[in-house]
């Protein structure tokens, strides 16, 4: 009989074992929902990119408030879908738009559910950019302005976080600024700390109409190839008062979570996209894969890669699986 020393099987031999010795585990506790907002009344209309992704009107997405808030589901992320677009967003900054509208309709009923905001103008541009532009280039310091107008009507809202998705420069800093000397000290802060240039991002545009009329992102979100850069970015945010800083895109940028979770004690959230969301649908329509088993080793990964908090769109159905 072969005398082996190490027969690391052993802690595999049953559920029990496997459940016991589990390093990384994945809760509902860790997720946030994402939900695009419109208006009118009773609308449910899917998403033809992301088979189970609905634009709801604020009726219907305070329906799915309360059943997230039923399922355990801590919070959800807001994108608003403005029936006007002009060049310089104003309907993402409109106290009275779709997204300031909607947090208050989700707080009268589900107090309890954290609301989040995601704070940029490119769902409200007729040129689809997150900023203004003015010779064909998207300016910084203008746009901060107006994200800093944004986050406040979010925040006066109700919001419990503000999260700018946009990648221009100091946002961070002049939002907190602003949100304090409007007395709003306990707004949270999520930034979008390292956000990509990703083609994952491609169902999300469909969704919210916001696709770049001409050029790309490329002078404001990063590059692929960079992860010192993300350091730098992070480092930036925290000094400039994030809570919470975001990887985006997760699943193709787990070595970038896995860094900013060692290089900084702050929580960490990861956005599990919805390119990387509209690949498994399709997988799993195409009869590749087994919906659940593979929605949970994905999560999972995020998870062990180091994020505290996953955005995604599959939460409702996880929380589900989870209960
Ligand atoms: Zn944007």
């Amino acid at each position: 009989m072969i005398e082996l020393p190490h027969r690391p099987r052993r802690l595999r031999a049953s559920p029990q074992w496997r459940r016991l010795v589990r390093e990384t585990r994945l809760a509902v506790d860790d997720l946030v929902w994402p939900l695009f907002v419109r208006t009118g009344e009773g609308v449910r209309e899917e998403i033809e990119s992301m088979p189970g992704c609905f634009r709801f009107s604020v009726d219907e997405l305070v329906k799915e408030a309360k059943e997230a808030a039923g399922l355990g589901i801590p919070g959800v992320i807001l994108f608003g879908i403005p029936d006007e677009k002009d060049e310089t967003g104003s309907s993402g900054w409109d106290p009275d738009g779709i997204v300031p509208r909607a947090i208050r309709a989700i707080k009268a009923e589900v107090p309890e559910l954290l609301v989040w905001a995601d704070v940029c103008l490119c769902e409200y541009t007729s040129h689809g950019h997150c900023g203004l532009i003015q010779d064909g280039e998207v300016q910084n310091d203008e746009t901060v302005e107006l994200l800093v107008k944004a986050a406040l009507a979010y925040a006066r809202s109700g919001a419990d976080a503000v999260c700018p998705s946009d990648m221009m420069d100091g946002r961070v800093g002049a939002i907190r600024t602003a949100l304090d000397d409007a007395g709003r000290t306990s707004t949270v802060i999520v930034s979008y700390a390292a956000k990509y240039a990703s083609a994952y991002y491609g169902p999300f545009r469909d969704a919210a109409g916001s696709t770049p009329a001409f050029g790309d992102r490329r002078t404001y979100q990063m590059d692929a190839a960079n992860v010192d850069e993300a350091m730098r970015e992070v480092e930036l945010d925290i000094g400039e008062g994030a809570d919470i800083v975001m990887v985006k895109p997760a699943l193709a940028y787990l070595d970038v979570i896995r860094r900013v979770a060692d290089d900084f004690s702050m929580p960490v959230a990861a956005y599990n996209v919805s390119g990387e969301y509209s690949m498994v649908k399709a997988a799993v329509a195409a009869g590749a894969f087994d919906e659940q088993a593979i929605v949970l080793e994905t999560l999972t990964s995020i998870r062990r890669a180091g994020a505290s908090v996953i955005l995604t769109y599959h939460a409702k159905e996880v929380a589900q699986w989870l209960a």
